[in-house]
């Protein structure tokens, strides 16, 4: 019987810069690592699925970063952080450090898919309340908020947790919440669940 390769999906996007947006020689290099059938799945997340043979995964990678695609894995894993159009300016609007956040969080392993969000100014176009981990720049500072979730019955926006950070404060203290989350997280367990159980104030305190 003929041996199929196991096939690995991957979410790619054009990375964090003025919208979620590909350029023609990005689409094309895509298309090209798809055969006739397959299909590319748009997620809500500011991320297209594409399904590679195991074999090429590293291979597809390096293609695709030669183009300015970044590939990130898929499931539970810290996703890429969903951003807004920055449409006041890259500085003004802190799009240096929204690159920088998720340099240091995207793909990280987590008990749950785990999905991060950035917006530039109070407008809120990048939707950080309604997922998991949500900053929001105010003036100079940047504003956390954690829990909020977008889907199900239960939707609900996410609770300010810390406000007027530096960035490097902002860097440190989301990580220590990913920390907090994959050592005391259930396996599956959604991270507004866990802030709801393991505690709003025994996240601050474990932060501070
Ligand atoms: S959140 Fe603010 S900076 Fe970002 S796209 Fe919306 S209005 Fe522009």
């Amino acid at each position: 019987m003929e041996q199929t390769e196991k096939k690995v999906k991957l979410a790619v996007n054009g990375g964090i810069s003025f919208g979620a947006k590909l350029n023609a020689k990005q689409l094309v290099t895509i298309a090209e690592y798809m055969n006739d059938g397959d299909e590319l799945e748009l997620t809500t997340f500011q991320q297209l699925y594409i399904e590679v043979l195991e074999s090429e995964v590293e291979w597809v990678k390096e293609k695709f970063a030669e183009v300015g695609l970044a590939c990130y894995p898929v499931g539970s894993f810290v996703k890429s952080l969903r951003t807004c159009n920055f449409c006041k300016g890259a500085e003004e609007e802190g799009m240096p450090v929204a690159i920088e956040l998720n340099k240091r969080i995207a793909g990280k392993q987590v008990p749950f898919t785990l999905r991060p969000a950035y917006t530039g100014c109070p407008v809120g176009c990048g939707e950080p309340l309604v997922n998991d981990i949500g900053v929001m720049k105010v003036k100079d500072g940047y504003d956390l908020y954690i829990g909020g979730k977008a889907k199900g019955k239960d939707a609900r926006t996410g609770t300010l947790l810390m406000e007027q950070l530096t960035p490097e404060q902002l860097y440190e203290v989301v990580d220590k919440i990913i920390t907090i989350y994959i050592e005391h997280g259930k396996r599956r367990e959604q991270f507004s669940k866990f802030v709801t159980r393991f505690g709003l104030e025994n996240i601050r305190e474990s932060v501070i």
